[in-house]
């Protein structure tokens, strides 16, 4: 679902990531793990479309990403063409950028209507039931200041899964909430795992990457250090960095 080869990304003269080789496959869950500054933002917004890359190849689900090829030659899309591929793929923030002045219904179906085109009824009709998969049926008309850190995080997840992508990237989906709201937002992806959904996940939550992780990436300044089972990373990881890291956060 998602493969990179040597990406690099600069921002002006600093490089940023150092050539990232990855592979997830459809159904499994990457978490990537890393100190503030490694990159890994970065390497999820390459994924999404966000940012270009200037060196490597990066594709997801076989597709390359910003890029066409013909021959063997690469194309850059057309902006309109990156947006929609963008629209495959979910993608959940630290800080839940939802529409403030829109009701949670409201902003789980605002992207099925507005991008979509799908009928209003059609879109709500899909809302209520996503909005109920993650456990806020009783929600649907609250605006999100009427909802606490881990609901608006819940909502924003509905929000993306009605683009029904084909694949979810979270950036440290539970760092901006309070530590008892933080279960509620995990339980949420570990069902979404479950079901078989891809996702790539940058969390500090140890404990769902040794339970829910397919892989483990460790990250720093810019290059993947260490990756594996997340049992064995975690357990018995073989690198100084990948130590001293977790002797941080576990
Ligand atoms: P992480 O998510 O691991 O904390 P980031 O991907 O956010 O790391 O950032 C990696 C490095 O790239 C940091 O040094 C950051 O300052 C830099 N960076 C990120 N985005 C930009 C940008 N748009 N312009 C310039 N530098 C950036
Ligand atoms: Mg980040």
């Amino acid at each position: 679902m998602v493969r990179a080869e040597n990406v690099h990304k600069r921002f002006g003269f600093v490089e940023v990531l150092k050539g990232i080789d990855i592979e997830v496959r459809a159904g499994e869950v990457m978490v990537v793990i890393g100190p503030s500054g490694s990159g890994k933002s970065t390497f999820l917004r390459c994924i999404n479309h966000l940012e270009k890359i200037n060196a490597g190849r990066l594709w997801v689900d076989g597709e390359l990403v910003g890029y066409q090829q013909r021959g063997d030659k690469l194309h850059e899309l057309r902006d309109r063409d990156v947006c929609r591929k963008r629209a495959e793929i979910g993608m959940v923030f630290q800080r839940f950028n939802l529409f403030p002045h829109k009701t949670a219904l409201e902003n789980v179906t605002e992207a099925p209507v507005q991008v979509r085109r799908q009928s209003r009824r059609a879109a709500t009709e899909r809302a209520r039931a996503l909005l109920d998969q993650v456990g806020l049926a009783d929600k649907a008309s609250n605006y999100p200041s009427q909802l606490s850190g881990g609901q608006q995080q819940r909502v924003a997840i509905a929000r993306a899964l009605a683009m029904d992508p084909k694949l979810m990237l979270f950036d440290e989906p539970t760092s901006a909430l309070d530590p008892e709201l933080v279960g509620e937002v995990l339980q949420v992806m570990r069902d979404l795992a479950a079901a078989g959904m891809t996702m790539v996940v940058v969390t500090h939550e140890i404990g769902f990457a040794r339970e829910v992780g397919d892989q483990l990436v460790f990250m720093d300044e810019g290059v993947v250090v260490e990756s594996g089972a997340p049992r064995d990373v975690l357990a018995n990881p073989q690198h100084e960095r990948t130590k001293a890291f977790l002797s941080k956060v576990l």
